[in-house]
């Protein structure tokens, strides 16, 4: 399975089997992002909430992809109603996709479409897949749950804000991958506006002093997990 970061929230999942799944697509108007909405294909899209930098492209993929895009039910019934495929889930909810499987969580934070429709709560990302249980947060302030999120799921990867002003700056998010404890941290939701500019490697370098794995990846990188 291979991970590829696009930059602010944006990944992409290629599993052993050549599926790919997009996260969070902001890819056209994010100044950060190497790649546009046209570069890339999606089987499927998976959404944490509806704001502009994360429902990013999704339509425009999804229509010329027929991707299925999994997210909670008020954002999914806005993407029908767009003619998009929608498989609509909820907070706290698991389902064995093709793929692997996917949970949603809580997630600290606001959710409306750039057009102004409600489009529910907004979640974290539970995505097992290939073995590996990687941790997408969301956008969302530090929350004690977390600890629990950590305790019922083993977590390989987590890939969590740093930026500050919108969500956990990099104190809190030091506390968070305490929390959770995952094998490997992944930084993202930073420098793409210069109201969340801060060092990734200050991040890095914190949580190593705790003993902690940090990865921070190039705009553009893909590892294999
Ligand atoms: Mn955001």
């Amino acid at each position: 399975m291979k991970l590829k970061y696009f930059s602010h929230a944006a990944f992409q999942i290629t599993t052993d089997d050549g599926k790919i799944i997009l996260i969070d697509p902001f890819l056209d108007d994010n100044p950060t992002s190497p790649v546009k909405s046209d570069d890339v294909n999606a089987d499927y899209i998976i959404l944490s909430h509806a704001h502009g930098d994360h429902l990013g492209d999704t339509v425009k993929i999804g229509h010329r992809c027929n991707s299925t895009i999994i997210c909670v039910h008020e954002l999914a019934d806005y993407l029908i109603a767009k003619g998009c495929i929608a498989h609509n889930m909820h907070i706290g909810g698991g389902y064995n996709f093709d793929f692997g499987r996917i949970k949603f969580t809580i997630a600290h934070y606001g959710s409306k479409t750039p057009d102004d429709q409600y489009a529910g709560e907004p979640a974290g990302i539970i995505l097992s897949i290939c073995g590996k249980n990687i941790y997408h947060t969301g956008d969302t302030g530090l929350f004690y749950d977390m600890k629990l999120i950590g305790e019922l799921n083993k977590i390989d990867y987590m890939l969590l804000p740093i930026g500050d002003n919108y969500t956990m700056g990099i104190p809190d998010a030091v506390r968070a991958v305490e929390f959770v404890n995952p094998a490997i941290a992944i930084p993202m939701h930073y420098n793409t506006f210069p109201e969340i500019r801060v060092n990734p490697y200050e991040f890095k370098k914190k949580l190593e002093a705790i003993g902690k794995k940090c990865k921070v990846m190039e705009y553009g990188e893909e590892i294999e997990l």
